[in-house]
């Protein structure tokens, strides 16, 4: 099943390697500094840079090692919550006022992407939201019948019959069209993101973990494993990596393995019939699949959470594999050339936060979403710490919740998962 290149690490990595470690050294005092070298980590810098501020972003691994190079490079709104459901939890106006910063997480990131100039395969592609039975087929129809005023998102439905016009395969009961939703190279870009951080005048050092915070009235004291920097302002940007370094976020984000794996190169007339509009695609299933040609169109990364428990790359590929196989037969003889996994951060309540919790900023729990929202919540936060006004978000007002007894370790994430398999089973 395996190719004889086969890698244990991102497809994207081919293109763009994350960086190696350089000696810059370690500043002792900042204006910022940064814990977390992601989208949200450097969508900050670049804001905290720009605005004259001493900026510097520290990773404990390579920057960009965790989640924003490893991701499937779909941008989409990033809300989880319907309109209703958040409508009865905080009212109509918090509802519109959270799925249009979905909206423009998406506008943000792809007007930056153009204005930047950065070179990493952005293209609004569209999405293929396929239904995995009848009655999630009826669902999705009536959810893009009766879309809110002031949240259009000009989506439309595709019948069984039609299915075949936007993908290869007769086990979806059809599905529904996002046409504004976008596939990017995610490593490329993070390295564009990297380098326009570092041209704004931030320094960023990988391999330098934060291991202990310390606050005083001056500010902050950070030890890390290259030595101990000063700062006005932290700030949290580790998303699904969150540890021990800020318990009280520990216990707030649920830490989720996604798994994906690439194929080796495939003709291009299977391509075109697979995936002849060269859409995004994800399912109705709540244990979810989700996957796309490569920018390229020679392959397709397919992911999804396939384990009951965090497993490793090598066990993970051929779960991914059989699962697309069932979707795509004609793949049955087709190998794998790369599998790799990352951790997610999932919160109680299906959303992602943003906030500041005894001085420390924080922006994180995108739910499996981040591509668009880590990045636009990142450049809320930057402009948060610069005391600018347009920097508040509808997230900054919503509680973080946790649950008593979680400290970050989910316990009860294998009985869930085989409860969803369950529901997802029932076809209901
Ligand atoms: C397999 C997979 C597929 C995905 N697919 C999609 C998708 O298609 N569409 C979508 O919208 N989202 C997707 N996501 C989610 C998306 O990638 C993330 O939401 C987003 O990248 C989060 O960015 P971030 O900067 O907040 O965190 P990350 O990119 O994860 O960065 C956090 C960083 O913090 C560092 N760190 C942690 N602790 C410390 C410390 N003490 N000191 C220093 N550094 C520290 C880590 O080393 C890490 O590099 C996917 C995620 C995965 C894993």
């Amino acid at each position: 099943m395996f190719t004889q290149d086969f890698k244990e690490q991102p497809y994207w990595w081919d293109r763009s390697a994350p960086p190696t470690e350089q000696d810059t050294e370690l500043p002792k005092k900042v204006d910022v500094l940064i814990i977390g070298a992601g989208y949200t980590g450097l969508h900050a810098a670049i804001q905290t840079a720009r605005g004259s501020r001493n900026t510097l972003v520290i990773d404990a691994e390579q920057a960009g090692w965790g989640c924003s190079t490893r991701n499937g490079g779909q941008v989409s709104t990033s809300i989880k919550p319907s309109f209703s459901e958040l409508e009865k939890k905080y009212g109509k106006d918090m509802a519109l006022a959270i799925h249009t910063e979905g909206k423009n997480s998406l506008q943000f990131t792809g007007d930056f992407i153009r204005e930047e100039g950065l070179d990493c395969s952005y293209d609004v592609v569209g999405r293929f939201h396929a239904a995995h039975n009848v009655a999630q087929y009826e669902k999705l129809a009536r959810a893009v019948e009766q879309q809110v005023s002031g949240l259009e998102n000009h989506a439309y439905m595709i019948p069984r019959t039609d299915q075949r016009s936007e993908l290869g395969t007769d086990v979806y009961f059809g599905g529904a069209i996002f046409p504004k939703h976008a596939s990017v190279d995610p490593a490329a870009y993070h390295k564009g993101l990297l380098n326009t951080a570092l041209s704004a005048g931030a320094v960023i050092i990988s391999y330098c973990a934060a291991e202990n915070i310390n606050r005083d009235k001056n500010g902050f004291s950070v030890k890390t494993s290259k030595g101990i920097v000063l700062a006005d302002k932290v700030i949290i940007a580790t998303n699904g990596y969150t540890g021990s370094l800020t318990p009280q976020l520990q216990r707030r984000v649920i830490p989720i393995g996604s798994y994906v794996i690439a194929t080796e190169p495939v003709d291009k007339e299977l391509m075109d019939q697979l995936m002849p509009k060269n859409r995004i695609v994800s399912d109705t299933r709540k244990v979810v699949y989700y996957y796309r040609p490569s920018p390229d169109r020679s392959r397709i990364i397919f992911g999804g959470r396939v384990s009951l428990r965090e497993s490793n790359p090598r066990i993970s590929a051929p779960k991914l594999h059989q699962s697309l196989r069932q979707i795509f037969p004609q793949l049955e003889h087709t190998k794998i050339s790369h599998s790799w996994m990352g951790f997610v951060a999932f919160t109680f309540d299906s959303l992602m936060h943003v906030g500041a919790e005894d001085g420390l900023h924080y922006a994180m729990g995108y739910c499996g979403s981040g591509v668009g929202m880590a990045g636009y919540l990142g450049m809320r936060m930057g402009q948060q710490v610069l005391g600018l006004e347009q920097g508040q978000t509808p997230f900054n007002d919503i509680k973080f919740q946790t649950r008593p007894l979680y400290t970050g370790k989910p316990w009860f994430l294998a009985p869930s998962l085989m409860y969803y398999r369950f529901i997802d089973s029932l076809n209901i």
